[in-house]
């Protein structure tokens, strides 16, 4: 469900229609409907409410301080990955307790930075890692809670760029070796091992995979307590998919209920990290169509947004669903639909039906809630675009489009090329 919709021939955020936003900030935007946000986030931690549960979301889906305050205000935490994502979640207001850290390649710098702010664990993903945080708690004289990812070896039967739990994946331990790894850091002074986690991969649409990697980690848990290691969160990652074009992802509540049955864990506090999951469905790129051009073999339509802004159809083929901002009674021509970059994986869709959109038309990218933004880039010096939510009849500009100043700010240009 989202709150994407057309009354009589024109597209809505809610209660806004789309058009009139386009005018006022212009073109390219995000746009972004706080009630799906907040309908899923609710859905989300609503089916697992029986349960010890903390919802970290991922916030390398997206990271705009409003969508994570309005998340925190629902009592959700975060999941980073960087010590920037740290900053960000601090600067939204999200409890530091409510904080998970993951990531192959943590910095020293940033293992300080999260271990001062008091986040809640570090799912840690080496044995050179375990030793250096152990190091950063010593100078620091505190302990740092961790969990051991474990790279379970499950097939999430997803794209390849977006799994993440295969043993070829650079993420996480070998499920074979973690065991050594978890006796070695229960025995270092500086950490205190808490968790377990593992993260398969994303825009899963099968629980199969959640339900094996989750058996998987109780397993190793249970072999874990046999040998004094008590483990006190179970963080099974993010990854459940959404409908981009076909899929039929299973419902959070569906999801939930599988976890649910398999868990029969009761002193745990199972965390998850959706990201996807939560924000795909709540955001869509709007773009202004410039011109269009045909050739006999093909038919091309350029729009004001590229691959820099929306970067999925490059980078994974991804599908979006392109909609007409306005509905007109019109043929459909099969074309692609690409941008002004200069580059040949410049395209947000290829080969599609679509409408015939003539040159100062607006167009909505579904689904671009979740790797939108947040993946964006100044790649052609293009400034980045803005960011506008919808609550009701209200819309908010949560970042401003960037500009040509925003975009050389931090360019020096040394004295010896100055003269
Ligand atoms: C990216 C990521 C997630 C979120 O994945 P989604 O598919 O967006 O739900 C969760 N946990 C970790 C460790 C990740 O890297």
């Amino acid at each position: 469900m989202h709150h994407f919709n057309y009354k009589e021939k024109d597209l809505y955020c809610e209660e806004v229609q789309v058009a009139e936003i386009a005018d006022a900030v212009g073109t390219p935007f995000y746009l972004y409907s706080h009630a799906t946000l907040l309908q899923h986030f609710k859905a989300f931690t609503d089916a697992f409410q029986d349960i010890r549960h903390l919802i970290c979301f991922s916030m390398k889906s997206n990271s705009n301080l409003s969508v994570l305050k309005l998340f925190a205000q629902e009592g959700g935490g975060v999941d980073i990955v960087s010590g920037g994502e740290l900053f960000r979640a601090l600067r939204a207001g999200v409890d530091p307790q409510k904080i998970v850290y993951s990531g192959v390649g943590k910095k020293v710098e940033d293992l300080e930075y999260a271990l001062r702010s008091d986040i809640l664990m570090f799912n840690v993903e080496s044995s050179q890692e375990i030793l250096a945080l152990n190091g950063v708690a010593e100078r620091m004289k505190k302990k740092a809670t961790i969990a051991i990812r474990i790279n379970p070896d499950i097939d999430p039967l997803t794209h390849p760029y977006v799994s993440t739990g295969l043993k070829e994946n650079k993420f996480g331990i070998d499920i074979k070796r973690s065991f050594e790894e978890y006796t070695m850091a229960a025995e270092l002074p500086y950490l205190r091992v808490s968790g377990i986690s593992c993260h398969i991969g994303s825009q899963l649409t099968q629980l199969s995979p959640f339900v094996d990697a989750l058996k998987k980690l109780k397993e190793h848990i249970k072999r874990l307590e046999g040998a004094g290691i008590g483990i006190d969160f179970l963080d099974l990652g993010g990854g459940l998919g959404i409908t981009y074009d076909r899929e039929e992802p299973p419902h959070p509540k569906e999801y939930a209920s599988a976890i649910k049955k398999e868990l029969d864990m009761r002193d745990l506090t199972l965390i998850l990290e959706p990201g996807r999951v939560i924000v795909g469905n709540a955001g869509i790129l709007v773009a202004k169509v410039l011109y269009t051009k045909a050739s006999p073999e093909k038919r091309f339509i350029i729009v004001d947004a590229a691959m820099n802004d929306l970067m999925r159809p490059s980078l994974y083929g991804s599908f979006h669903g392109i909609e007409p901002v306005r509905m007109r009674d019109r043929e459909s021509v099969k074309a692609d639909i690409v941008g002004p970059i200069c580059e040949s994986s410049d395209f947000l869709a290829k080969d599609r039906d679509l409408d015939a959109f003539e040159p100062g038309e607006l167009m909505a990218v579904m689904s671009s809630g979740a790797y939108g933004f947040s993946m964006s880039s100044n790649y052609n010096s293009r400034p980045r675009v803005a960011e506008v939510m919808v609550k009701g009849a209200q819309y908010f500009t949560i970042r401003a489009r960037e500009t040509y100043e925003d975009m050389i700010q931090g360019e020096v240009i040394p004295d010896f090329l100055s003269q």
